[in-house]
């Protein structure tokens, strides 16, 4: 079984990121190595922020490490939340503060397509991996749905007219940038290992 450190402390994502990459590894979370703080993610795009994040934490462990950055861009704000989604409408976090900014942004813009993206970085054996995932769609008029988190209520993927927080879990798991880019990584593991 191949051992992976996440360089994160989420517990959702690192049950996600269990359920996806299977039993053939172990995936452990910061907590469980004792690491409790946060690393800074001051980066400018989301390959520099999985960098920062992996690097960070294999340099204390030396241990197999991935990190994972993501965030919503929108064609007509110039890509923008981008690497800022998390906190778009400042601080503290809010996705409600974050959805009601977008689509005040959005409300001159007939051009409402937008992409999640997801970058992965694999630090193995010293080595450097990139894995990408994008999921295409558009921005809803209005939020609607309960399910998931984060943009997902204005968030509509190609292919579908319900936003992502409309569609079950199974479904929205199944098609996200997250899921696409873990899958890769997943493929490459099991052909080099
Ligand atoms: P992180 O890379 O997990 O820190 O995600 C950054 C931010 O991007 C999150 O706080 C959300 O606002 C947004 N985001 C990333 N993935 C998703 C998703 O699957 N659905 C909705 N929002 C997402």
């Amino acid at each position: 079984m191949m051992e992976l450190l996440l360089a994160s402390s989420n517990p959702g994502k690192i049950l996600e990121i269990k359920e996806i990459l299977g039993e053939s590894f172990l995936l452990k979370g910061l907590k469980d190595i004792g690491i409790f703080e946060e690393i800074p993610e001051t980066g400018k795009t989301f390959h520099e922020n999985a960098l920062l994040k992996a690097e960070y934490v294999y340099k204390k462990t030396n241990l197999n490490v991935l990190a994972d950055d993501s965030g919503l861009c929108i064609k007509a704000l110039n890509d923008a939340p981008g690497v800022y989604s998390a906190r778009y409408a400042g601080e503290p976090k809010s996705d409600e503060k974050n959805i009601q900014l977008v689509l005040e942004e959005m409300k001159d813009f007939e051009d409402r397509s937008a992409y999640f993206m997801c970058v992965i970085c694999l630090i193995m054996k010293g080595s450097v991996y990139y894995f990408e995932g994008r999921v295409d769609g558009r921005i809803a008029q209005y939020p609607r749905g309960k399910n998931g988190f984060g943009y997902d209520p204005i968030f509509i993927p190609n292919g579908f007219n319900n936003t992502l927080a409309e569609l079950p879990t199974e479904i929205k798991n199944q098609l996200s940038h997250r899921y696409i880019a873990l899958k890769k990584m997943k493929d490459f593991l099991i052909d080099n290992v």
